[in-house]
């Protein structure tokens, strides 16, 4: 049921709000009718409370009614898994995947090293995936996609079929992957989180779905973050304001497109 939605989103920061300086520590973005605001809202605030990055000072809610005719309704990226025993076969993997995707070497040395040094930054950074070029002017802030999530009933089917890899994460990460790459103009998304416990990431694309690679970072560093790379002069604008402000929930029909789990 599309009719009455809201979009509901979380950032948390510590040391004070993000453009004061606070460091990013958490965010997250749902959608849900008006009767699951509640259960919504303590979920984003349990999580931007327990955190392993830190101790949030700064929370804030925003949630906003929907005009049903503007949420666009997409299917979830099919998902498969690659195998990798540390990071220098992890990353390995991530770099010949983007590769294939025809991403060039330097945009994906570029990606890399990005994320590497990456600790603080709340949303992705965009890049030309020919030249390399990082083409937003955000700095830390980065582009936030917004505005997506699983419908209930496609999460509920989804996960019966998908058992050994629910997880928040997992539907949060999947809803977020299946938006950037619906754009035409994303050749893909490289991401591992800045959790510090949590090293598995994946290369999203719309050609070959999410997959994802484990060991992208050490356990126990807090670098990582996303990088949308993006096909060359486009415009940057109207990409942005995509990803930012039209609603995507994720409708799923039970098929067998789980490859090689
Ligand atoms: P997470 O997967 O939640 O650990 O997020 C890892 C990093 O990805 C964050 O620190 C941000 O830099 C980036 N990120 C998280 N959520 C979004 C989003 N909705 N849009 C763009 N980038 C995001």
């Amino acid at each position: 049921m599309l009719n009455n939605l809201y979009s509901i989103r979380m950032r948390g920061a510590e040391g004070g709000p993000h453009e004061h300086g606070g460091r990013h520590i958490s965010g997250g973005e749902r959608l849900g009718q008006k009767e699951e605001l509640q259960e919504l809202a303590k979920e984003l605030l349990d999580k931007s409370l327990h955190h392993s990055r830190g101790d949030c000072d700064f929370i804030q809610i925003v949630i906003e009614k929907l005009m049903d005719d503007e949420i666009q309704r997409i299917s979830p990226l099919p998902i498969s898994s690659e195998q990798a025993q540390n990071v220098k076969e992890g990353r390995k993997i991530a770099m010949s995947l983007l590769a294939s995707l025809g991403i060039s070497d330097e945009a994906i040395k570029n990606g890399i090293e990005f994320l590497k040094q990456s600790t603080h930054q709340r949303g992705a950074i965009i890049a030309d995936s020919q030249t390399g070029q990082r083409l937003d002017n955000r700095g830390l802030k980065g582009v936030r996609a917004s505005r997506m999530d699983w419908s209930k009933e496609s999460w509920e089917k989804w996960s019966k079929s998908h058992a050994p890899l629910i997880s928040p994460r997992i539907r949060e990460a999947i809803a977020l992957a299946s938006k950037v790459t619906a754009s035409p103009y994303t050749v893909a998304e490289l991401c591992w989180s800045d959790d510090l416990e949590y090293t598995t990431g994946y290369v999203a694309s719309s050609s070959k779905g999410y997959i994802r690679i484990p060991h992208l970072k050490n356990n126990g560093e807090d670098c990582g973050g996303r990088i949308f790379f993006i096909k060359h002069n486009i415009s940057l604008d109207d990409y942005i304001t995509y990803m930012e402000t039209t609603p995507v929930c994720i409708s799923y029909e039970d098929k067998a497109d789980m490859k090689g789990l």
